[in-house]
């Protein structure tokens, strides 16, 4: 295990955005942890967990000790009758994770192909694609406390969480590394083929059967189609969460602008389309200073090549503001911003 001093982090980002951590250091097992979290103890100096870097904005420098999860492992923990218990290191790569499960007859994840990064972070937004949340799988996630090594254990319900939301982003954000998440898994083939695109797939083609693998292959394609490619157009995927509204005030915003897609909730609440709202406000395609909006998606912010996470942000201001002023909705950044000055 090596230290670094002063580290370049434009790798360790999938925006590509230059910035420097006061340290850095890649963790493969928990005695590497616990030696990384007393170092930092020591020195003084603030810990940063990071996975691939696949949802963050460095807006400036990191002034903390930059710890990269990278414990690898999967156990079986349980076979009962239909279903399988699964123990997952937070090192592990989610999509890689994904193509395993199925390759061993554990179905749940195939909506959830193709995100990037680690499993270590798939709790943290209760990463959902396609229909499916993490949240439908997940028993346990174990992590220790940044301040004093603490082992701990949350359960699903102790997790609290919500659309791209959970109790890692607000009451335990910054004091839990996640070590490992423990996931029940099918072993009975069935489909959730609910989600419109993926529907719209299948109705499309009557000859494919939906099992498990080809709704791995059907999300797998169309989100090749749809999401860019982060190693050759560098974004986060989704830059805005959708907004989750009132029901009265949906209904209001549907009214008056009848094309807004709205999917309602279990909750009562309602969630309307960001993407439609910034296209509306004609951001797609839009392009200055090597930083963009897709021009096929909306929601996905891109850097074409500059350095600047700041003025990342300051475009992402921009959005929000024209979107308040069109529908009087406030979007809020999914990404997780590192580097602003206090
Ligand atoms: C092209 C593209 C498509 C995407 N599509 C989706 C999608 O469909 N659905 C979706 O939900 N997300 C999507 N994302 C977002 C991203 O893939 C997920 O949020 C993913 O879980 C981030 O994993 P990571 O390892 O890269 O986390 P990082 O970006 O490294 O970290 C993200 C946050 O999690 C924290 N974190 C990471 N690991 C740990 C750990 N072990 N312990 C404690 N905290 C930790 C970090 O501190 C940080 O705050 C997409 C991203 C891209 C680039």
């Amino acid at each position: 295990m090596k230290f670094y001093r002063d580290k370049l982090m434009r790798k360790h980002n999938t925006l590509a955005l230059q910035a420097r951590a006061d340290a850095f250091v890649c963790v493969t097992n928990d005695d590497e942890l616990l030696e990384s979290l007393g170092w930092a103890r020591t020195e003084g100096v603030a810990v940063v967990v990071l996975g691939q870097g696949s949802n963050i904005v460095l807006a400036g420098d990191v002034q903390a000790l930059v710890v990269q999860q990278a414990v690898r492992g999967i156990e079986v923990l349980d076979t009962l009758n239909s279903d399988v218990i699964l123990r997952v290191a937070a090192g592990e790569n989610w999509h890689e994770l994904v193509q395993w499960t199925l390759q061993q007859g554990y179905y749940g994840l195939e909506n959830l192909a193709l995100i990037p990064g680690t499993v270590g972070a798939s709790p943290i937004q209760n990463i959902g694609a396609y229909g499916v949340e993490l949240q439908s799988v997940l028993l346990q996630v174990h992590a220790r406390q940044i301040a004093d090594d603490k082992p701990v254990t949350l359960d699903n319900a102790a997790c609290q969480f919500n659309y791209r939301d959970s109790i890692f982003k607000r009451e335990c954000k910054d004091q839990l590394v996640i070590t490992a998440i423990d996931i029940q898994l099918s072993r009975r083939s069935s489909v959730n083929i609910s989600y419109p695109a993926l529907a719209t797939f299948f109705a499309e083609r009557p000859d494919v059967e939906p099992t498990p693998q080809t709704v791995f292959d059907a999300v797998v394609s169309i989100r090749r189609s749809k999401l860019p490619d982060p190693s050759i157009e560098p974004n986060v995927g989704s830059f805005f969460k959708n907004p989750l509204l009132r029901s009265e005030m949906a209904a209001l915003l549907l009214a008056k602008h009848p094309g807004l897609p709205c999917f309602s909730q279990a909750d009562g609440s309602v969630k309307v389309s960001a993407a439609w709202m910034i296209d509306q406000c004609r951001w797609k395609g839009h392009r200055a200073d090597d930083l963009g909006v897709h021009p096929q998606h909306a929601l996905v912010l891109v850097n074409y090549g500059s350095d600047s996470g700041a003025q990342l942000l300051a475009l992402a201001s921009e959005i929000v503001s024209s979107v308040h002023d069109a529908f009087g909705v406030e979007l809020e950044v999914e990404p997780r911003i590192y580097g602003l000055n206090p």
